[in-house]
């Protein structure tokens, strides 16, 4: 980040951009137009804005601050020597920008607006299609902290005072002040001494079952339903199930909803589709019988052909009007989709040749003999690989897998 950024105008800016965004820089952070819980963060940032401006507008700084950055510039503003500290991560603390976890430097403390909430804890939960498809209770151990039984998240004994924290007086937070180049800025940090409470309890009268930490470890059985019907993507939230923080309201434990792949069903929105195996005998003649079993164990019958005669091919797609998944808080179903995938004979197949003869007499014969002036007869590899198809291209790459159109024409005509 640099300077310029402060002012919100690019390194290039004219001196009348400068002047403009100065005003408007200067005006916002003015420590009168804010509310008095900012004031503090409200006059550091005008002083650093007026700082910014200083530097950019005048000519000869500005040269000096381009070519040799903020360590040209000692404490006066003049060029110079200066072993600053990083720039970049005392604006960001000012500003809010980037900053550790994208926390603005100036929000402990006493005139901080505290989370009312402790932070919520999300995480994915992978779940079968088979328990998105009929629903399920889910339970689980979980170890949270809770706030401590024996003191009530006071961290002390039940009579002792906890003691002020001497080394940020009370507050739990400390007033930075860093000098970089002509920047004199203030960031507040949290106080290691108490970690930012303020105050804390001598060794002998810290609570004796947190040790003083306000909160313990605690074990619980959790219970989340996923409803019948949910997807990729939903979300289960447990309420309050986070851990707890003294002091403010318990956050959420909320699941993202992955579902898992499955091996026979694939899913779109409420609708299924799976790959049915049929025979070349069961697709030319016909069958009645399970040919899948659906996510909920039943299995799904089938009787072809429905009209006489009719023939099952490679590819074909049967439709199921309602043996999708169910809608969420509804009775509606999405529809089953059935990719038919005709099997052929394997090699195990070895009818005689009168079988075969009586086949051929049976099945539909070839069209028209193909004319032609010459007639080579050839030999061939039964058992060629496609991914070969376009191998031996000099240009590279398969013609079969990679080709554009373009290319195509290319191999088209090298092959003539
Ligand atoms: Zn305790
Ligand atoms: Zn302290």
């Amino acid at each position: 980040m640099f300077i310029a950024e402060v002012l919100g105008i690019e390194r290039n800016a004219t001196k009348e951009e400068i002047r403009k965004a100065y005003r408007k820089a200067a005006l916002a952070n003015h420590p009168d137009k804010v509310p008095e819980a900012e004031r503090e963060a409200a006059e550091a940032r005008f002083k650093t804005v007026q700082q910014a401006y200083d530097i950019l507008y005048d000519e000869e700084k500005r040269q000096v601050y381009d070519t040799h950055g903020m360590a040209a510039f000692d404490g006066s503003g003049n060029p110079g020597m200066g072993g600053a500290p990083d720039l970049d991560d005392i604006l960001s603390q000012m500003f809010g920008m980037g900053g550790p976890g994208g926390m603005p430097g100036y929000g402990y403390g006493p005139r901080s607006n505290k989370p009312r909430k402790s932070p919520n804890e999300e995480q994915k939960y992978e779940v079968s299609l088979e328990d998105l498809y009929k629903g399920r209770t889910v339970k689980f151990a979980s170890t949270k902290n809770v706030i401590c039984s024996l003191c009530k998240g006071k961290g002390g004994k039940e009579k002792a005072t906890a003691k002020e924290c001497s080394a940020c007086g009370g507050h739990g937070y400390k007033e930075v002040l860093t000098r970089v180049g002509p920047l004199l800025t203030q960031s507040t940090v949290a106080c290691t001494v108490c970690q930012g409470q303020g105050s804390f309890f001598s060794p002998k009268d810290k609570c004796k079952k947190c040790k003083g930490a306000k909160v313990t470890e605690e074990k619980k059985m959790l219970e989340i339903y996923i409803p019948r019907g949910a997807q990729e993507g939903d979300k289960i939230t447990l309420e309050g199930e986070a851990d707890q923080v003294p002091g403010q309201e318990p956050g959420d434990i909320i699941f993202h909803i992955v579902e898992a792949p499955h091996p026979v069903f694939r899913r779109a929105g409420a609708d299924l589709t799976a790959s049915i195996e049929i025979t070349l005998a069961e697709a030319l003649a016909g069958f009645s019988r399970v040919v899948l079993k659906h996510l909920d164990g039943r299995g799904i019958e089938l009787t072809h052909p429905k009209k006489k005669g009719d023939v099952l091919r490679p590819g074909q797609v049967l439709k199921v009007p309602g043996e999708g998944m169910p809608l969420k808080r509804s009775d509606a179903r999405g529809d089953l989709y059935l990719a038919v995938d005709v099997k052929f004979p394997d090699d195990k197949w070895t009818p005689s040749p009168a079988v075969l003869e009586k086949l051929k007499e049976i099945l539909p014969k070839p069209g028209p003999p193909i004319e032609a002036d010459t007639v080579d007869e050839v030999d061939y590899d039964p058992n060629a690989d496609i991914e070969d198809f376009g191998a031996g291209d000099p240009r590279g790459g398969s013609g079969w897998v990679d080709e554009d159109e373009e290319d195509g024409e290319h191999a088209q005509c090298a092959a003539q």
